[in-house]
């Protein structure tokens, strides 16, 4: 048999296996039951491609996009490989050929759509079918966005067909990856690969939201002349942000999911084509952007989670080259956020999961020791401290928060959960204002008893606790801040809080050198 490295080689022309690749392949070739998660780019076709050259028979490859099957079927016939995609778009002359190919035994990779694999089965089940390859594995999952409700078929084809199933998605989150494991596997655990999510030359920093214009302003100055991205939480924002950019004298324009399709389209073209645009976007933006040399991604607004900070800041930096980031987020992000959720029409378990996925992005926004170990730590990658994000570059002045922490909690629960944080901050300071006088808070005996902590240190002390998860909004009190089960250790002092000294006057590091 010949070896994957030469046919990695003479097929498919690469010199090495991206990170993951090589064991991948090994495993997928031999026939185990695989369940591979990398990030989009990572080079997931491969790993089943590669695979289906060396076993006997042909591999199905079950995949949601009819444009991506029919590229990589052309691709696969250019290297010289036999392979053929079944969906929709197909002319009779091309269906017959592909059974032609499948009767004679030649045919090495068979594309499916999924509404084709009921229709498929019988033809399938005479064909030398020796492995089922699964692109988008998540599309069967039910909570997520890209449920294929065809995708629970697969299962069923996988028993009736008894050969292995290696399936491949870039969704990393726990729920998706069980509900693969239930749905395609008949809940057996497969083999997990977790790799290449690691993205080295992309700079990680978050900042605590502080003159957030004035803050991307500054960002973008130092970055003049380079591509970068700003994603906004609102369609206003991304339009403020490009006018006052190209006040600055930037080249910037705004994207959302409002403007015309033909005004998108300029907009992108000209950010594939223009040397230093700066596009103020919404999430609407980046689907189909393939811009290697994006110098730097910044956030004005917390992303929604943990999933799509990764997804954004990844859009940076595909040459390889150095490149930034930064992340703005306060209170108020954690208040929006939060809301979304609880407000949103999804059934309770996902909402619980979904408060867990921002609440995985909020640990990464305060974290204590490197960014980059934590992020990759909620993928299931462990690394070394990697001294390229902004705690590497310099550890957070850290204390013991406890006290003021119990100070906290006492006073929200001695207001009976009703009041925000700046109400509870007065309180803690000793503010006489109206609003404490008219409701006696003054009389409270935690009233003061902060007043060594200025009130904006209070502040800061307050979005850690909302980041740690120990208060939350309460979204039918106006964002009341209401005690969580996890700060009841703290208050009865079972438990210790080490909280971070904001440095908000942290000077900007220099931008990276462009290529
Ligand atoms: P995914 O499906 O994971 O998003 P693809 O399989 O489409 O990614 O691969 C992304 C790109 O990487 C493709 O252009 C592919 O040709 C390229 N690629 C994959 N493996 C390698 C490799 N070992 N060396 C170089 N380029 C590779
Ligand atoms: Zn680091």
């Amino acid at each position: 048999m010949p070896e994957p490295q030469a046919i990695l080689a003479s097929v498919f022309g690469f010199s090495d296996f991206r990170p993951g690749q090589g064991e991948i392949v090994e495993a997928v070739t031999a026939g185990e039951p695989v369940l591979a998660i990398m990030p989009t780019g990572g080079g997931k076709s491969l790993c089943y491609q590669l695979p289906a050259l060396l076993r006997d028979g042909v591999t199905l490859v079950v995949s949601p996009l009819i444009a991506l099957m029919r590229d990589q079927v052309r691709g696969l016939q250019e290297a010289g490989v036999a392979a053929g995609a079944l969906t929709s778009a197909n002319t009779e002359d091309e269906t017959r050929a592909i059974f032609d190919q499948l009767e004679s035994g030649t045919l090495k990779l068979l594309y499916l759509a999924p509404e084709r694999l009921g229709s498929a089965a019988g033809m399938l089940r005479r064909a030398n079918v020796s492995l089922i390859a699964v692109d988008e594995a998540h599309c069967v999952s039910q909570w997520g966005h890209d449920f294929r409700p065809d995708y629970l078929r697969i299962g069923e084809l996988r028993r009736s067909l008894g050969v292995p199933l290696a399936a491949f998605t870039a969704t990393a989150d726990a729920e998706t990856r069980d509900e693969i494991v239930t749905r395609l596997f008949d809940g057996v655990e497969p083999r997990m690969f977790l790799r290449g999510f690691d993205r080295p030359n992309i700079h990680l920093a978050f900042r605590p939201k502080d003159k957030p214009r004035q803050q991307i302003l500054s960002f973008a100055a130092a970055r003049k002349g380079q591509s970068g991205i700003v994603y906004c939480g609102t369609r206003a924002k991304t339009e403020g942000l490009a006018d006052a950019l190209g006040r600055e004298g930037h080249a910037a324009a705004a994207y959302h999911g409002g403007m015309e399709a033909e005004q998108r389209r300029h907009v992108e073209t000209r950010f594939a084509v223009e040397d230093g645009l700066i596009v103020c976007a919404t999430v609407a933006f980046g689907m189909g952007v393939d811009k290697p040399d994006i110098r730097w991604v910044a956030h004005a607004d917390l992303p929604k989670s943990i999933e799509s900070y990764y997804q954004e800041i990844g859009r940076a930096g595909r040459d390889g080259a150095p490149a930034e980031t930064m992340t703005l987020y306060g209170p108020d992000d954690i208040r929006l956020r939060r809301s979304q959720i609880d407000e949103g029409l999804a059934p309770p378990e996902r909402k619980s999961a979904d408060h867990g996925r921002l609440n995985a992005l909020l640990g990464l926004a305060e974290a204590l020791g490197c960014r980059r170990q934590r992020l990759l730590s909620y993928f299931g990658e462990t690394a070394e401290p990697c001294g390229n994000c902004d705690l590497c570059d310099r550890p957070p002045d850290t204390f013991d928060g406890t006290e003021a922490v119990r100070m906290a909690l006492s006073a929200i629960l001695r207001t009976g959960e009703y009041f925000g944080a700046g109400h509870l901050i007065d309180v803690l300071t000793g503010r006489q204002t109206e609003k404490v006088k008219q409701r006696s808070h003054d009389d409270l005996p935690t009233f003061g008893v902060g007043r060594a902590t200025q009130p904006r240190q209070w502040q800061a002390i307050f979005r850690q606790m909302m980041g740690l998860d120990l208060v939350r909004p309460d979204p039918e009190r106006h964002g009341a801040l209401r005690m969580t089960e996890a700060a009841r250790p703290v208050l009865r002092g079972e438990d210790s809080v080490t909280l971070r000294r904001d440095v908000l006057t942290a000077t900007d590091r220099p931008a990276a050198k462009a290529l």
